[in-house]
């Protein structure tokens, strides 16, 4: 006989196994099913295993600039197969810690792959055979996985996708990076730091496109210093594999030149795991592998709703988690607030970091916005100069009428934590006032964002 439950969430993702939790925390008898790891994709094959490869970067990096520190660091070098073991290690962690998680509250955990069979009905197929199980609300939380363009389908061995990438069979000596989204760049700052001859290829006409332009100039002329080449408005139409080399045909002003690599990260993106759930015979509808959602994860199928990457984008985990706990909520009886995109921060934890919360400067003259637009340089912060980290900007956009934030735009070292800063702004929608008016300590990275404020209103005092 199907085990009955309130709820059943399918993946145990950032999404999934908070909204599991939630669930139960709001007394719901909640099951919670996952076919490979808890914790899902941010776990165990992303925001956490990358980081911890960027960190062992960035000690190496710092390593590398004793001198600058006054120290001295003779024979500086690194075991590639210890920095990955490191990063397996702490996602490892992790991932048991979701197991703790979920017991600690009662969530009933099912190992095993799920198909929805019919209305609130779910099969489970386990190692030890099929498990039934039903409930009043289904949350699909399944997540995504690398996409894969004709020609550039990653092999493993000289063609990587991201899983390939964190657990690497060499450490590559000329790399070509397909992609400079936040997964591509992460990837290339880890590999270029550590010594490989990096290259990156981006359609669009500049690297991390979703960023302010300016932002993006500000980081690309970094990743040049750093020897990285960058590729912009280009194309990879072909990879050749021969022995362990790969011939890659990139397109640029229309003529295609061809380069030899060694290692290929292919970092073009990722598609919803929709497949095999069983959502076409339910009615739930699916728009290039995301499923639909309104505002409040619903499917429009009663007691369907959908959170996370495989209900679209932004694709991170904070927003598949925050749309967890607010479907939880509403399953619960609950009136949560939906959450507003333009207030999710997206980070970036290459070298160095970027971080941007809301509209970039030119989306918001696009909607029609007056704006005031403040900056200021990592090198006017006197705790920028001490850490040694004299590069980077913090640019703010205000709406000149209202002087609601719309948009904030960081690059330099550690803006990843500052950022949240002006998301809790937006969230309390703060005006420029409240933000001048706010006490910032001294020294801080934080009194940048202060000073980017005071700078849209031409009241900078440090530069
Ligand atoms: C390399 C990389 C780096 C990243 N870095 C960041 C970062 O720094 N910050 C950030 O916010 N985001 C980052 N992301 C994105 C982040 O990992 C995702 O946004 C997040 O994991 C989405 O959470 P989710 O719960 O929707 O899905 P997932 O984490 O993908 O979890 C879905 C789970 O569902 C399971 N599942 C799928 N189908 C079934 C089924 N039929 N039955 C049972 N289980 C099933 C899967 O096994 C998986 O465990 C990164 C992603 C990658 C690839």
């Amino acid at each position: 006989m199907a085990q009955n439950f309130d709820m059943v969430v399918i993946g145990a993702g950032p999404g999934g196994y908070v909204a599991a939790i939630r669930g139960a925390q709001l007394g719901l008898k909640v099951a919670c099913i996952e076919r490979e790891h808890l914790g899902g994709i941010c776990l165990n094959w992303g925001c956490i295993p990358t980081k911890a490869l960027l960190r062992s970067a960035e000690v190496f990096h710092l390593m590398e600039r004793a001198k600058d520190f006054g120290l001295s660091a003779e024979k500086i070098g690194y075991d590639i197969d210890k920095v990955v073991e490191r990063s397996r290690g702490v996602a490892k962690q992790l991932s048991n810690g979701v197991g703790h998680l979920l017991k600690k509250n009662k969530v009933t955990t099912i190992m095993g792959e799920a198909t929805v069979t019919g209305k609130g009905k779910v099969s489970v197929k386990t190692a030890k055979g099929t498990e039934e199980v039903s409930a009043g609300s289904i949350i699909i939380a399944t997540g995504a996985r690398a996409r894969e363009l004709p020609g550039l389908e990653p092999d493993g061995k000289l063609v990587w996708n991201y899983k390939h990438a964190l657990n690497p069979p060499h450490m590559p000596k000329k790399l070509l990076v397909i992609g400079s989204g936040a997964i591509g760049i992460e990837f290339a700052s880890f590999f270029n730091t550590l010594g490989a001859d990096t290259t990156v290829v981006e359609v669009m006409d500049r690297v991390l496109p979703v960023e302010d332009a300016e932002i993006s100039a500000f980081a690309k002329k970094q990743f040049v210093k750093q020897g990285m080449k960058i590729m912009e408005k280009a194309a990879v139409k072909k990879l050749d594999r021969a022995g362990n080399k790969v011939t890659a045909h990139i397109e640029t002003g229309g003529k295609v030149e061809t380069v030899e690599f060694d290692t290929v990260i292919s970092a073009v993106g990722i598609v919803g795991n929709v497949e095999g759930l069983g959502l076409e015979k339910l009615g739930v509808k699916v728009d290039r592998t995301h499923v639909v959602t309104d505002e409040y994860c619903r499917t429009g199928v009663d007691g369907v709703y959908a959170i996370g990457d495989v209900a679209g984008a932004p694709w991170l985990a904070h927003k598949a988690s925050h749309e967890g706990v607010m479907v939880a909520e509403l399953i619960a009886g609950q009136k949560p607030h939906p959450i507003k995109p333009n207030s999710i921060a997206g980070c970036t934890y290459c070298h160095p970091q970027v971080a941007s919360v809301g509209l970039t400067e030119a989306r918001a003259k696009e909607l029609g916005h007056d704006i005031k637009v403040g900056k200021f340089p990592f090198v006017g912060n006197g705790k920028a100069i001490a850490l040694g980290e004299p590069e980077g900007m913090v640019k703010t956009v205000f709406d000149a009428k209202t002087g609601e934030l719309l948009g904030a735009h960081m690059v330099g070292a550690e803006v990843t934590e500052l950022i949240q800063g002006y998301v809790v702004g937006r969230t309390l929608e703060t005006t420029e006032a409240e933000l001048m008016e706010t006490v910032f300590p001294h020294p801080t990275l934080s009194e940048m964002m202060h000073e980017s404020v005071l700078d849209a209103y031409g009241r900078a005092i440090h530069f």
